[in-house]
């Protein structure tokens, strides 16, 4: 039996609308059954601080879907992590797949991006995750791990406790094709081992599954041992659907 408090974080991407996301709020308030599980919503960095004043009630943390590695200075159109957590964010999610594929963050970046978001007191989302190459190639684990050692050596593991850590398979992200419980279940064992190597700290990790969750396989991928809720993309986009996936994951 988990002792861990499931973690369900809603990844928008680049979507909402300031009408939007207050109709998005006023239906996940209106629905019925209250999660359990610990709620975060990770939005598009324009909107953050009103979504953190209006998600309060509603006792939905706010997080940032990146955030820069640097102190505040000339660095035309990036935002410190001091800055997100000054609008009310608790949270930040670094590594998505999305910013290593389309913008070239490496691991060193994506560990920079980590040590900012500690050290301004916000809560990180590390992403890791492998290519279907690489999955086909064999290499998945020794993918993921790589990724995560990176990030250790930069916030060692209580650093990376004090938020958590996210496996995305790519191939997953998006396309509709989830990894199998058993799939994700052999991945999240092997990274919460690697914690372990480091400290007993690694039995309080959330390590969150992510790439295509829907309301119909929460539940079994969020019943294995090592999977401690879902880092939610599309999927998280209508509130009833995404009610229904932190309804499958304990409180
Ligand atoms: C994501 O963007 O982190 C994600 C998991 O997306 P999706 O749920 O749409 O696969």
């Amino acid at each position: 039996m988990k002792s861990r408090i499931s973690l369900v974080a809603a990844n928008w991407k680049m979507n909402g609308s300031r009408a939007a996301n207050a109709a998005w709020l006023e239906a996940f308030g209106a629905l019925r059954e209250r999660p359990t599980c610990e709620v975060v919503l990770c939005a598009p960095a324009v909107y953050l601080a009103e979504l953190a004043a209006a998600a309060a009630a509603q006792r939905i943390a706010i997080g940032a879907q990146d955030v820069s590695e640097r102190a505040p200075g000339a660095f035309t159109g990036d935002v410190a992590a001091a800055m997100v957590a000054d609008v009310g964010c608790s949270w930040v999610i670094v590594g998505h797949s999305e910013r290593r594929q389309l913008h070239g963050e490496s691991d060193d970046v994506v560990a920079a991006k980590a040590s900012a978001a500690v050290a301004a007191g916000l809560r990180p989302i590390v992403c890791v995750g492998e290519a279907l190459s690489e999955r086909e190639a064999g290499t998945t684990l020794a993918i993921v791990q790589r990724q995560l050692d990176a990030v250790i050596a930069r916030i060692g593991v209580e650093g990376l406790a004090r938020g958590a850590l996210a496996y995305e398979p790519v191939w997953a992200i998006g396309t509709g094709r989830t990894a199998t419980p058993q799939q994700a279940q052999e991945v999240h064992a092997a990274l919460r081992a690697r914690v372990a190597e480091h400290s007993a700290v690694a039995q309080e990790l959330r390590i969150l599954y992510g790439g295509s969750v829907k309301p119909a396989n929460a539940a079994e991928l969020f019943g294995q041992r090592d999977i401690d809720g879902g880092l939610i993309g599309g999927a998280s986009l209508i509130a009833k659907d995404f009610a229904a996936i932190c309804a499958a994951a304990r409180g």
